[in-house]
């Protein structure tokens, strides 16, 4: 009998997880969360609020105190940090944490390593990869003499090249310029194309509210919303208990209803905002003639 996982299985499961530091700070409480094959998902909440304590426990850094995270279907405690980094690639925030090598090539090479690969097979791996990032020139250079957004490009390299199906991203729009965020959201989706399974976790609710479609909000170790990212992040009360600011679309609609100006609730991207005005002065325009 062939069992068909269908599209809609969790690659990722917490049932009822919940997280003490050694130093008694409990920072997850009563975790349950599924997310799906295939999915987009940010993670968003203030500073403190366990978003990363919660990615820890998606390749087994950091083991629930109670309850339990599955990653297909198996329990994070029944395997390696080693073999779950098969499954789950985190990009953390801060890369310099994350890159050991003296070479940008040998950085590469160190992290296919585990995965079972003849000498061959690293080689054309760490090529391939080299070329995809555009870090083919800077081989033989050190890790510590890139830029930020290099550093930052080789960091996502070096999980990339072991070909997870899950990637975790920890603010990975966090002092990036504009032409890099560019660049990042190109690499999702390209991706999500593949059939991975990507987390963000972000500050960024202009990055949120333009590309991903759901949202996982966190306050004080526990989820307290996780919904389609246009209904989450435009609930004022929301906003508040995370200290998130409003997508300037949501600030900007208010302003022009305290002027009197009823605009639509379906506005929710600069597009649809530029359609609704150039229709608004549009019609003021028309009924202005009529009137004289
Ligand atoms: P976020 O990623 O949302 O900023 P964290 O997961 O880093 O939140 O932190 C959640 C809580 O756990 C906070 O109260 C934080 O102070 C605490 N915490 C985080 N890391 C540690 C640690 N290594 N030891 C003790 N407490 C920690």
């Amino acid at each position: 009998m062939v069992i068909k996982i269908s599209e809609k299985f969790p690659c990722i499961l917490a049932k009822n997880v919940e997280y003490t530091y050694s130093s008694g700070s409990l920072a997850l409480k009563d975790i349950n969360l599924s997310i799906f094959k295939g999915e987009l998902v940010a993670i968003m909440g203030k500073n403190g609020a366990g978003k990363t304590t919660l990615i820890r426990t998606f390749n087994g850094l950091i083991q629930p105190s109670k309850g339990n995270v599955l990653i297909n279907g198996i329990k994070t405690d029944s395997k390696t940090i080693a073999e779950l980094s098969k499954n789950v690639g985190i990009i953390f925030q801060n890369p310099m944490h994350q890159l050991f090598s003296n070479t940008i090539e040998e950085e590469i090479k160190f992290s296919l390593k585990n995965l079972d690969l003849s000498d061959e097979e690293i080689q054309t791996r760490t090529n391939d990869i080299l070329k995809n990032f555009n870090l083919e020139k800077y081989r033989k250079r050190s890790p510590l003499n890139l830029s930020g957004g290099e550093t930052k490009k080789l960091a996502i390299a070096s999980i990339f090249c072991r070909n997870p199906d899950i990637l975790v991203f920890d603010e990975p729009t966090l002092g990036q310029d504009a032409r890099e965020i560019v660049f990042f959201t190109n690499l999702i989706k390209r991706e999500l194309d593949k059939g991975k399974t990507i987390v963000i976790v972000t500050h960024n609710i202009e990055f949120a509210m333009q590309h991903v479609p759901r949202i996982i909000l966190m306050a004080d170790g526990r989820i307290i919303a996780d919904g389609p990212t246009r209904s989450v992040l435009n609930k004022e009360f929301l906003a508040e208990k995370t200290s998130l600011i409003l997508p300037q679309i949501t600030l900007f609609k208010r302003a022009m209803q305290e002027s009197g100006i009823q605009s639509q609730d379906v506005i929710h991207s600069k597009t649809e905002m530029i359609t609704f005005l150039k229709n608004f002065i549009k019609n003021n325009e028309t009924k202005i003639k009529e009137e004289n």
